[in-house]
């Protein structure tokens, strides 16, 4: 390998509007993870204005240290667009206009039928000596240029253009002359786990994983994403570290783990009840339908989502789901006596064979010292055996509404799994 020690990747977006909040840097997402499976690791993903200092600058570091180093954005025609210009003073290159790069500008723009203008022009001004690629989307062409085991590559900043010159371009190019390595991944979801509780079960085993192997926890709204990297020389031992780790982990986890990759509950729950060829329905006071409206999302729901009951008021408790007023008047709307009596009601009515009911106070206003704003009760089940709950969150009417949702479904997806 005729690169050295170097060994990795560093990207530096360019361009102000990313400074100020106004563009997701979407590109570095993207190349992040689809350098990851190309086999080279980004280390370093560097934000700098449209600033010729800053640039140069931040040039100058990741040349001493990465094998590759990605520039998008900033090779505009306006004038702040700056990257050709600052890449030829740092590589010490005369900027000089480019007949070929200017003829694929304007056979780009006359298929457009548009007409070239000076701002294209400046388009074709490169560094002299760098090797170019035509961009299939758009006028600016990418760039790249080796120097002292550093390959640069500048890629113009709309998204669609960067995408379309790696794939086609910079991704067959580098492959030829950049270190890569094999790097899988898995990521397994849990629900209804702390992830300090997650961590801790995994504890001993994470203090002795294999040699290229690693974890990532990435907590969010009463979910635990649990990433496994395995990263090695060929496929075969990437692979086999890489079940080995996850066998173990879904030894250790069991049901807390409730589907992998691109997975969500909602699908996994959708998934048991075709399995099972049976069918759901749900009654919902505090959740008003969200439940339904997460189920709904799947394509094909209809063959196990009968429907719902957004049981808002007393009333319709009472008329649609068959609740007994004397439940409601000795232990409240939002009791586990009330949801369990919605589970019964509603599969009863819409006959289903199982059935989500939640009822609780999302907030802000509502609460009681008995029954604090963020109490939840939650039952799901059918008409001969229920699970019930009481939730006591702590979030903002939104997020207690989503997360009762969630956990609500994950307690359907208990039930189904062990009934
Ligand atoms: P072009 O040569 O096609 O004009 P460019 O290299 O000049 O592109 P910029 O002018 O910096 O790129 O940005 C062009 C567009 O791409 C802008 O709308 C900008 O918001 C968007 N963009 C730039 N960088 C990123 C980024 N890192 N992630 C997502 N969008 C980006
Ligand atoms: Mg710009």
């Amino acid at each position: 390998m005729e690169l050295n020690n170097k060994k990795s990747a560093i990207l530096i977006s360019v361009g102000d509007e990313l400074l100020i909040g106004q563009t997701i840097n979407t590109n570095a997402a993207w190349l992040g993870e689809k350098l990851l499976a190309f086999g080279v690791e980004v280390v370093e993903m560097i934000t700098v204005g449209d600033d010729k200092n800053q640039m140069l600058r931040v040039l100058h570091e990741s040349h001493q240290r990465a094998e590759l180093v990605i520039i998008t954005g900033g090779l505009g025609p306006t004038r702040d667009d700056l990257t050709a210009l600052v890449l030829g003073e740092y590589f010490q290159k005369n900027i000089v206009f480019n007949e070929e790069v200017f003829s694929w500008i304007k056979a780009f723009k006359e298929a457009q039928k548009k007409p070239v203008n000076e701002l294209h022009r400046k388009q074709a001004y490169l560094p002299e000596d760098f090797t170019y690629f035509k961009n299939p989307a758009g006028t600016a062409p990418a760039m790249v240029y080796r120097d002292n085991g550093t390959i640069f590559v500048s890629l113009p900043g709309v998204p669609y253009e960067m995408k379309a010159l790696m794939n086609e371009h910079v991704f067959p190019w580098i492959s030829k002359i950049v270190n890569r390595k094999i790097f899988l991944t898995k990521t397994l979801h849990t629900a209804a786990v702390p992830e300090s509780e997650i961590a801790s079960i995994l504890n001993d085993f994470e203090e002795n994983l294999d040699v290229g192997v690693s974890l990532a926890f990435l907590p969010s709204l009463a979910k635990v994403k649990i990433r496994i990297n395995s990263r090695a020389a060929t496929e075969k031992e990437a692979k086999t570290a890489l079940n080995k780790a996850e066998k173990e982990i879904r030894k250790l986890l069991g049901d807390m783990i409730f589907g992998e990759n691109e997975d969500t509950l909602e699908e996994v729950v959708g998934r048991l009840l075709l399995e099972k060829k049976q069918s759901l329905a749900t009654a919902e006071s505090c959740t008003g339908g969200y439940i339904a409206q997460m189920i709904t999302s799947v394509p094909g729901a209809s063959q196990y989502f009968n429907g719902s009951v957004v049981a808002y008021s007393n009333k319709v408790k009472m008329d649609l789901l068959n609740v007994n007023k004397a439940t409601l008047e000795k232990f409240g709307a939002v009791s586990e006596e009330t949801v369990i009596e919605m589970v019964k009601g509603i599969c009863k009515s819409l006959e289903v064979d199982n059935a989500i009911a939640v009822s609780g106070i999302a907030g802000p206003q509502g609460g009681s010292p008995e029954k604090p704003v963020g109490m939840v009760c939650v039952a799901v089940g059918n008409i001969e055996n229920q699970v019930v709950d009481t939730l006591y969150l702590n979030h903002n009417r939104k997020l207690n509404i989503e997360k009762s949702a969630f956990l609500a479904l994950n307690m359907l997806r208990l039930f189904l799994q062990r009934s």
